[in-house]
């Protein structure tokens, strides 16, 4: 999660004085260097030219200002220069002028009020920035999305309620301890009397820990409409607000709407985003800390019997603080897990209801294909298989689409209009059919489902799709260095037929390295270290990273066990392929040809080949048996 500073989000609040400030310098430089350019048309003159000009009668108009000076513009000046020029004293000057033609007038002497003047210099412009400090203010605001600075205190929670949330536990698939758990909650909601009568509370929250997607919201609204409570949600992060405060005020709020609506469900997701252990950090988010704070407050503080139930879900529960975790709190953590073959079958299943599938559809095997998927990603899958069947003007949902839309979501969709070379299409069908091979020749390991050498957008120029024949849940030695074997194959093919090697095998080799790694220091699988963890792993809901527990020296000899794990893998896969080297170019070139094949067709080949060119028995011999005499 990211860590979101408030300071961030506040604007920049500028005082009106700084504004005014700014518009005061602008004005003044207007003044300096503007208008006098434009009051150029005034030229000066001496008084006598004057005298001259107006007993010539060239004056068309005369002004006199109360300063004394005389400001007169020429008969014949096409311009409107004015000419200026200071009175003489004692001159009588209206005298001269009833003499002429010209015409004229003298200003009159208006003693201005002080009060107007100080209230025109000063007062106007600061009453025009305000108004214009406020307009910008709420142009500014809208764009930061509507929200009022000007509501201090109260919060504008938009909390998201909903009457009847519609969802059952029928609409979500597997699940069944955390269905089991939370069938207690919806029962205290129907019937909280049977509860209270006998003395017991119940708990005021549950945690819902696991990988995103595994369907955690949806159990909360199953919770909800179970029970026909409503159901108020929010997330972690929407606490986290941009001014101090209002994240605590938002938890106020919430509760109080909540407790007017109880029985009810409230849902916060993400909580980890508030409920981050306090570590005392200096600066450390203190809008985070408060609302945490309010949120427990809250907590402790409603009616446990009036039937307020608060969920909240997290795929980080070891970050959360402990305050959070106490009995009285979310003291009910409910492990909501990635869906083992069963489970995923089953959200096919709910999944699909909606959409019309045809006869061909085989949820089984889609399972199968979809090991570590999360319920999302099912969903998702079915989505784009309904997708890409409107796209082909189909009006069911046939296997192939189910099929397709899971290579798009493990390897993106396919670039039909990339350009590889005819050459490198070539290294590519050899690599691939090296990692079907070797993994076809090993017990172990799972069958060849389907090889092809169409790129895809995720940067793959081929694949081969290994599928399990039912769930797995242990992993023996032999399997896991089959499966790092069978990731070094490609990389053997190329090695044995181009003698050249690629960049193509950076993720076969990314694999196979993690592979043994953990075969090291998390499986206990190395004879050198036994059963010691070496690595402990973190997050383990996001990903899993694991980092190293053990001194430097270890650490080098587990860097030796590793790469000779790798290098023993690599020999075996070499010597596999070495020894099938005719299957070898004839799956290669079929695959070339062809671009994708089915595990059927690659075994037909394979064993069509083992007929033709040696006798029956011994090629049965070969095939299942060569994993055992290599090693
Ligand atoms: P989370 O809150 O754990 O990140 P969601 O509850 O938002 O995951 O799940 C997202 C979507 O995935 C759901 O709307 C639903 O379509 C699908 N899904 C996930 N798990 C299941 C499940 N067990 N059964 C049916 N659908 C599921
Ligand atoms: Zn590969």
């Amino acid at each position: 999660m990211e860590k979101r500073d408030v300071n961030q989000n506040k604007p920049p609040r500028r005082s009106f004085l700084y504004y005014y400030g700014l518009i005061m310098l602008v004005l003044m430089l207007l003044n300096i260097f503007v208008f006098p350019s434009v009051m150029d048309k005034t030229v000066e003159v001496r008084y006598d030219e004057f005298l001259t000009s107006l007993d010539a009668e060239e004056i068309d108009e005369v002004y006199v200002t109360t300063n004394n000076e005389v400001m007169y513009t020429l008969k014949n000046d096409s311009k409107g220069v004015v000419h200026k020029t200071g009175l003489m004293p004692g001159d009588n000057i209206t005298e001269r002028l009833a003499g002429t033609d010209a015409r004229y007038s003298s200003e009159i002497q208006t003693q201005a009020s002080p009060l107007l003047d100080f209230l025109l210099t000063w007062i106007a412009p600061f009453v025009v920035l305000v108004l214009i400090g406020q307009i910008m203010g709420r142009a500014m605001m809208k764009r930061m999305g509507g929200s009022n600075a000007m509501t201090f205190g109260k919060s504008n929670a938009k909390i998201y309620a909903e009457s009847e949330t519609g969802k059952t536990f029928a609409d979500v698939a597997g699940q069944e301890e955390a269905k089991e758990a939370l069938k207690e909650i919806v029962d205290f909601l129907h019937n909280p009397q049977k509860y209270t009568d006998i003395g017991a509370t119940l708990p005021k929250g549950a945690l819902l820990v696991g990988p995103p997607g595994t369907g955690k919201t949806l159990l909360a609204k199953a919770v909800a409409g179970e029970a026909h409570v409503p159901f108020f949600s929010i997330s972690g992060s929407e606490f986290v607000e941009m001014f101090v405060g209002m994240g605590a005020a938002k938890v106020r709020d919430l509760f109080k709407q909540a407790n007017e609506k109880a029985p009810c469900i409230v849902f916060i997701d993400e909580i980890d985003t508030i409920g981050k252990k306090r570590d005392g950090n200096i600066g450390g988010n203190d809008e985070r800390e408060q609302t945490l704070n309010q949120l427990l407050t809250e907590m402790d503080g409603f009616d446990g019997k009036k039937g307020v139930v608060i969920l909240a879900a997290t795929n980080r529960p070891d970050s959360l603080d402990k305050a959070l975790l106490r009995p009285g709190r979310f003291d009910r953590r409910i492990p909501v897990e990635l869906p083992d073959m069963r489970g995923r079958e089953a959200i096919l299943k709910v999944s699909a209801r909606g959409v019309k599938m045809d006869e061909t559809v085989d949820y089984n095997e889609i399972a199968r294909a979809t090991s570590g998927a999360s319920g999302a990603d099912l969903a998702n899958i079915v989505n784009e298989a309904a997708l890409r069947a409107v796209r082909l003007g189909r009006r069911m949902v046939s296997q192939q689409d189910l099929e397709e839309s899971v290579e798009i979501v493990i390897a993106g969709y396919q670039r039909k209009d990339a350009e590889v070379s005819a050459n490198e299409k070539k290294i590519v069908s050899y690599h691939e059919i090296g990692h079907a091979l070797v993994a076809a020749m090993q017990s172990h390991s799972a069958p060849v489902h389907k090889i092809t050498i169409i790129p895809r957008t995720s940067g793959a120029l081929g694949y081969t799709m290994q599928i399990e024949e039912d769930q797995r849940f242990l992993m023996s030695r032999d399997e896991a260095f089959n499966k790092i074997v069978t990731l070094t194959g490609g990389r053997a093919a190329e090695e044995l037929i181009f003698h050249s090697i690629t960049t193509g095998a950076s993720n076969d080799i990314e694999q196979a390295t993690r592979i043994a790694r953990a075969m090291v220091t998390r499986f206990g699988m190395s004879e050198q270290f036994g059963m010691v963890a070496l690595e402990t792993v973190s997050n383990q809901y996001l990903g899993g990273d694991a980092s190293l527990a053990c001194s430097e020296h270890t650490a080098m000899r587990i860097d030796e066990e590793v790469i000779e794990t790798v290098r023993q893998a690599h020999d075996k896969a070499c010597q596999i392929l070495k020894e099938n080297e005719e299957k070898l170019h004839e799956l290669a070139a079929y695959l070339l040809e062809k671009e994708t094949i089915t595990g059927e067709e690659f075994m037909e080949i394979l064993k069509q080949e083992n007929c033709e060119n040696s006798d029956a028995d011994a090629a049965e011999t070969v095939e299942q048996d060569t994993a055992e005499h290599q090693e």
